[in-house]
């Protein structure tokens, strides 16, 4: 569990000191994979512990609320998720895609109608009692507005932590009756530590690619990501003709679910993003361990064709969810990306 601590030291740091002085309404924002809910959840077995751990230390472990909060079975602690969220934990990827949309993505009023009864009925255990809501932005109005009318009643010992990947569109009377956490990434020490102790440090590299979120990292890792995005970038570093290369990437996107579309075309922005960037004499952001590799192709290139590439490739990135034809795409996708390199 401290594994976690470690990534966000100064929001626990903060979160722990004085358990008198914590919110009752919490809402954790930062980007995905930075360790929102992972925290959220030390935090909530720390409340719930009956050890009564000193300022700072996590959960003791060992005594009957932190053996229940291990099986699963605490009583006094409710998740709330969107019911696809909670399929998806179990066997991501079996679903076709009519089986996933029964599952709802939005939590419904129903749930917060338990969170309600929970509310009232008391604790089981008479000591802490926590609600984690994940992501908060997954609640409608309506929704979102019966939650706050329990926000609003008067709180022993009951703690509602929200976690949020979008906060700027949530109702501002749920920003306002929640203290905001802020999480930052974790440094690149902490991040890399991080990696080498659950046997990803051969990853690390990988890290400014997902935005220095060690934990998207190793979800990508665990979806396959990683190994395709690998081969996906040596086909960038060394491009060949765009009809062939766009021949190859369709059978990377439908034999490896692994590779969305989504995924491929973010990639190559990221890599024009980064030609543009060496090319003007500065590092490259999302791929600097293939810095020499970038710098010996941006010397090649027409900046001004790089530019109108980023561009037409932006706008050719909303159709990558649902291309009518993938071939095409990819063929169109290929030739505008590889424009900058032709005269080469
Ligand atoms: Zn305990």
């Amino acid at each position: 569990m401290s594994e976690y601590i470690n990534l966000q030291k100064d929001v626990w740091r903060g979160l722990t000191g004085d358990d008198a002085q914590l919110p009752h309404a919490m809402l954790f924002v930062g980007k995905e994979g930075v360790g929102k809910r992972e925290l959220a959840e030390v935090l909530a077995a720390r409340l719930l512990c009956e050890s009564k751990p000193a300022p700072h230390a996590p959960a003791c472990g060992a005594c009957a609320s932190c053996q229940m909060w291990a099986a699963g079975t605490h009583p006094d602690y409710r998740l709330v998720q969107p019911e696809a969220e909670s399929e998806s934990d179990e066997g991501e990827g079996e679903a076709t895609p009519g089986e996933k949309k029964k599952a709802s993505k939005q939590i419904r009023i129903q749930q917060i109608r338990e969170i309600e009864a929970f509310f009232y009925i008391g604790s089981h255990r008479g000591g802490a009692r926590v609600c984690l809501i994940d992501p908060a932005e997954s609640m409608n109005a309506v929704t979102a507005n019966s939650l706050l009318k329990i926000l609003e009643e008067p709180t022993a010992s009951f703690y509602f932590i929200m976690i949020s990947h979008r906060w700027h569109g949530l109702l501002p009377t749920l920003i306002s009756r929640s203290r905001q956490v802020m999480f930052s990434p974790p440094s690149d020490a902490d991040a890399n530590a991080w990696l080498e102790q659950n046997k990803l440090g051969s990853a690390k590299s990988w890290l400014p690619f997902y935005g220095h979120a060690p934990l998207a990292l190793a979800q990508a890792h665990q979806r396959g990501q990683l190994k395709a995005l690998e081969s996906l970038l040596a086909d960038l570093l060394a491009p060949q003709d765009p009809l062939a290369q766009a021949a190859k990437w369709e059978a990377h996107v439908k034999t490896d679910g692994a590779m969305s579309m989504e995924v491929l075309v973010t990639t190559v922005q990221k890599w024009l993003l980064d030609l543009g960037l060496v090319a003007q004499g500065a590092a490259p952001r999302y791929f600097p361990h293939k810095n020499n590799a970038l710098d010996a192709l941006a010397r090649k290139l027409s900046i001004l064709l790089l530019m109108e590439a980023q561009k037409q490739v932006a706008q050719i990135r909303r159709l990558a969810s649902h291309p009518l034809n993938a071939r095409l795409f990819l063929e169109d996708l290929c030739v505008r990306a590889f424009r900058p390199l032709k005269n080469s």
